[in-house]
């Protein structure tokens, strides 16, 4: 009986109201698809996209990817072309290549 009145909080920002997900605030703002918040616009670099904390870890991540896949380029010389938008294209389309490559370089150290 001492129930306090039904309400619900903004699953983003906590504040109580009436219809359950968002407050009206955040349910205007952009979502970051990767970690789920909505932020502000100014949080993006460009939207629909990452928010800029998410964009940083990825860029990390990337950078990473980019010095192993340029060193096995160094010594494959695989072919760009205009498809290769992103990175994960271009590791798909040349995805046997490399394995054959790394394949190659795991018998050679045998
Ligand atoms: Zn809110
Ligand atoms: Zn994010």
């Amino acid at each position: 009986m001492d129930q306090p009145p039904p309400h619900e909080e903004c699953t983003n920002c906590g504040l109580i109201m009436v219809n359950s997900g968002f407050c009206r605030r955040c349910v205007t703002l952009p979502q970051c698809p990767v970690c789920k918040r909505r932020l502000p616009s100014n949080a993006f670099d460009a939207v629909p996209g990452n928010c800029q904390a998410c964009d940083r870890k990825n860029r990390k991540k990337l950078q990473k990817t980019r010095h192993a896949i340029d060193n096995i380029v160094a010594e494959v010389n695989l072919p760009t072309d205009d498809t290769d938008t992103t990175y994960e294209r271009f590791i798909t389309r040349n995805a046997l290549d490399i394995l054959e490559v790394m394949d190659e370089h795991i018998k050679m150290k045998k």
